[in-house]
C-alpha cells in the first residue's frame, strides 16, 4: 500500500508518515508521538509560520468583505462589528489548525533537522 500525500495528511490532523495517527494531541498541541506507526512527533515545530499565513488570509477575507458590505449596503458601525468581529475568529480559528498541520508536514517532506526522525 502506497504512503499517503504527507501534506494533505497534515491539513487533515493526521500524521505525514502514515496518515492514520493523530497529529494533534488537542487543538493545537502537537502530540508526542503518532499512535498508529510510533512515529516521533516531539521534534515538530512550526514556529509562527501558520499564524503569518492566518492573518495575512483572514485578513484579506474579513477587510475585504467588510469594505465591499460598507459599500454596497451602508450598514451602522454595530454592524460590522457584530458580523466582523466573530468572522475573524472563526476565520482565523477554522485556518489555523490545517495550516499548522501542512506546515508540520512541510517539515516532514523536506526532512528539516527539527523534524527529523532519528
Ligand atoms: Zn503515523
Amino acid at each position: 500500500m502506497s504512503k499517503p500525500n504527507p501534506l494533505l495528511s497534515g491539513m487533515a490532523g493526521r500524521c505525514p508518515n502514515c496518515g492514520e495517527g493523530h497529529l494533534f494531541d488537542g487543538f493545537l498541541k502537537v502530540a508526542q508521538t503518532c499512535e498508529a506507526c510510533g512515529y516521533d512527533l516531539s521534534k515538530a515545530d512550526s514556529g509562527d509560520g501558520p499564524a503569518v499565513f492566518v492573518i495575512m488570509i483572514a485578513g484579506f477575507i474579513v477587510a475585504f468583505a467588510a469594505l465591499f458590505t460598507e459599500f454596497t449596503i451602508h450598514p451602522p458601525i454595530w454592524v460590522h462589528l457584530v458580523i466582523w468581529l466573530p468572522m475573524t475568529l472563526v476565520v482565523c480559528l477554522g485556518l489555523l489548525r490545517p495550516f499548522k498541520g501542512a506546515m508540520l508536514a512541510a517539515q516532514f517532506m523536506n526532512k528539516a533537522s527539527e523534524a527529523r526522525h532519528d
